[in-house]
């Protein structure tokens, strides 16, 4: 089923987009829980972790490697974070998979 990122994907409902390639996408989260919170989406409809497939390695891989270059470009050169989370449990409330870069401040560990 067609999430909110699948309507951002598509231009229905606006997002600072800051990466866009055949595979990925990548837009400013709207509630940001750093100084630098970007998300970064796979365009296939991929609900979570808990579904990948074989078929999906070169696309995740696709996405890890545009958080990192997204990373540069915001210059965090003192680090940051990727997060995914998964399920209920993992505390996912957005039905298509999808990474979180955050940076600009100290991470703590663990998170809650
Ligand atoms: O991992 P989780 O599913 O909880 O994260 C979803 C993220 O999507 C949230 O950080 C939320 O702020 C973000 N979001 C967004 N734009 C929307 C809807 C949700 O950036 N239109």
């Amino acid at each position: 089923m067609p999430s909110i990122f699948s309507k951002i994907i598509a231009r229905e409902i606006p997002a600072d987009i800051v990466y866009e390639d055949d595979d990925c996408l990548a837009f400013r989260d709207i509630a940001p829980k750093a100084p630098a919170h970007i998300l970064v989406i796979p365009k296939r409809e991929i609900v979570s972790l808990a579904d990948l497939t074989d078929e999906d390695e070169a696309v995740m891989g696709r996405c890890v490697v545009v958080a990192s270059k997204i990373a540069a470009q915001e210059g965090l050169a003192d680090g940051y974070r990727l997060v995914v989370n998964c399920g209920d449990d993992g505390g996912q409330e957005v039905p298509h998979i999808h990474f979180h870069l955050l940076g600009g401040r100290k991470m703590t560990w663990p998170p809650g």
